[in-house]
């Protein structure tokens, strides 16, 4: 059995946790990309450029560049824009990415106005009140037109609210609410973030064990993804292979658990490509990382996307357990150190 660098599980972590406490919805990740960006300039051997788009490309030029390799994950989240301010003051929203909003009913929330004000509220059905709509609250549908932003701010109007600041526009972000108890790591926004984590920890660890990646990697950190075109541009010319690190869904029927890293062989957009699928079992294999093959039955990548825009490359799909996804998130250390091994045994290899 071959051995892998050890990895400092402590960086991973403290930085996934900064990470989850920056807000990024799709369309206002700058902040998250900056913060990933100052990461990877701790390491001197690593140059990064921006797209035009927005997107954090980074390379690490490696021993060979005859095929040339790529890693990518997204800093842009779920989230959602003002939509209208309603009569009563509050705040109607239109989504970003795809979500219920049972999953985000009762949750806090910042408003980002185009001034730089930040404004807290949460996010709440319109009949909210037990004690004053009865049965209403759990029969309301939970859609567009029957869920608000109440702010916490002296607002009774729309007037009073635009005088806050707020626009039609503004950007919201959920609260992510970070906690970590026994291995576990409960937060909004897992995804992707972990998998950014561990991209982070590998070229840490292999750095620290005076290791080099094969081949030319790029790591492209898409600002996009959540709707569906994040790194679908942003890679050299002469890339061979694109490895997307995103989380993997659990539920009913599906093999993946929050213990282990899986590699996911389909999802909506049809087969990823089986000979690099191949190479990613054999390493798994080789290392003894420990994973899990599923098929995510509701679920698109960047590496799809880049697929879609023409790109001609091997594209495959790792990354850690996540339960409960698009929903208040749940991992563990253990997918993350199994996710983060085996992008080092693919950078090495
Ligand atoms: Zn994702």
């Amino acid at each position: 059995m071959s051995e892998l660098p050890a990895i400092d599980a402590d960086y991973l972590l403290k930085f996934l946790v900064d990470l989850l406490n920056t807000p990024s919805p799709t369309g206002f990740a700058g902040k998250a990309i900056d913060a990933v960006d100052r990461a990877m300039q701790e390491f001197s051997f690593l140059s990064s450029t921006r797209t035009r788009k927005g997107a954090l490309v980074t390379t690490w030029e490696g021993k060979n560049s005859d095929a040339p390799r790529g890693l990518t994950a997204h800093a842009d989240t779920l989230g959602a824009m003002v939509k209208e301010i309603k009569p009563n003051g509050r705040l109607k929203l239109t989504r970003i990415g795809g979500y219920a909003w049972n999953t985000v009913e009762g949750e806090g929330c910042t408003v980002f106005s185009t001034r730089g004000k930040e404004l807290r509220g949460s996010i709440l059905l319109t009949k909210a009140s037990g004690h004053v709509h009865g049965s209403k609250v759990n029969e309301l549908k939970r859609d567009d037109d029957n869920m608000e932003v109440r702010l916490d701010a002296r607002t009774v109007d729309a007037d009073q609210t635009r005088d806050l600041g707020i626009q039609v526009g503004d950007f919201v972000a959920f609260d992510p609410r970070v906690e970590m108890t026994n291995g576990f790591i409960r937060s909004r926004h897992l995804d992707d973030k972990a998998c950014i984590a561990c991209i982070l920890a590998a070229i840490k660890a292999m750095h620290a064990a005076g290791k080099e990646p094969a081949q030319r990697i790029t790591f492209h950190i898409s600002n996009y993804e959540e709707v569906g075109h994040g790194a679908a541009s942003g890679f050299p010319n002469d890339l061979a292979e694109l490895v997307t690190v995103d989380m993997a869904a659990i539920g009913d029927g599906q093999t993946s658990d929050e213990f282990h890293a899986t590699l996911c062989v389909k999802d909506s957009g049809g087969p990823y490509h089986h000979g690099l699928n191949q190479k990613m079992r054999q390493l798994a294999d080789e290392y003894k990382i420990p994973y899990k093959v599923d098929i995510y039955p509701y679920y698109g990548s960047d590496g799809e996307a880049f697929w879609r825009a023409g790109g001609d490359v091997a594209v495959s799909l790792i990354g850690p357990g996540v339960d409960a996804s698009h929903n208040y998130e749940r991992t563990h250390i253990d997918s993350l150190l199994a996710t983060t091994q085996w992008i080092m045994a693919y950078l090495l290899n």
